[in-house]
């Protein structure tokens, strides 16, 4: 049977966000861990409590669609991780490396800013507005993280490219995951 609804649309994209969602919240304190710099490291564990709450956000808005969230696996995403952890496996700098994380994060924020943008605008035309509401919650955080990523990367990146000034040797985090690769 065709999907010819939007309704029908909105709940595969509410489907996909609930993807991107969970593989984030395992892949948020990969990003922490590998993180020198406290700040970047913070923000990434503040911005893994505020995803499990916008995964909640999408179970509740599921519930009142008597829907499942599950049976959609979100490739966009998916994707974006695996650039993550190849980024990860790199024997960067720290501060080269925490700017190369900074990259990377920012990539997620945006595609789903994207990605709540449109289920928002298709929450709005089928006039659930409780869903409105609950999406621009997680809209907000999303862009706040993002802005926040932003100024963190001002601070950071300056230092990166500082490192190239010092000596080649890589830094022993870099070290250590290089080590990790190895053993990998
Ligand atoms: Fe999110
Ligand atoms: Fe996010």
């Amino acid at each position: 049977m065709p999907k010819n609804s939007l309704r029908q649309l909105y709940i595969d994209e509410l489907k996909d966000l609930y993807s991107a969602e969970t593989q984030m919240v395992k892949a948020l304190p990969k990003l922490a861990k590998a993180s020198s710099d406290g700040q970047l490291r913070r923000a990434f564990e503040e911005h893994l409590r505020q995803t499990s709450e916008q995964v909640s956000r999408l179970e509740q808005i599921f519930e009142t669609l008597d829907e499942k969230p599950t049976g959609k696996k979100c490739l966009g995403m998916e994707g974006l991780v695996k650039e993550g952890s190849e980024t990860m496996q790199e024997s960067y700098a720290d501060s080269v490396m925490d700017a190369a994380l900074i990259g990377a994060a920012q990539r997620v924020e945006h595609y789903e800013i994207a990605g709540y943008g449109t289920v928002r605008a298709f929450a709005e035309l089928l006039g659930e507005e409780e869903h409105v509401s609950l999406i621009e919650q997680t809209l907000e955080e999303e862009k706040q993280t993002d802005l926040t990523l932003t100024k963190l990367a001002e601070q950071l990146n300056s230092q990166a490219s500082e490192a190239e000034t010092e000596s080649p040797q890589p830094s022993k985090a870099g070290a250590r995951r290089s080590a990790s690769k190895r053993a990998a």
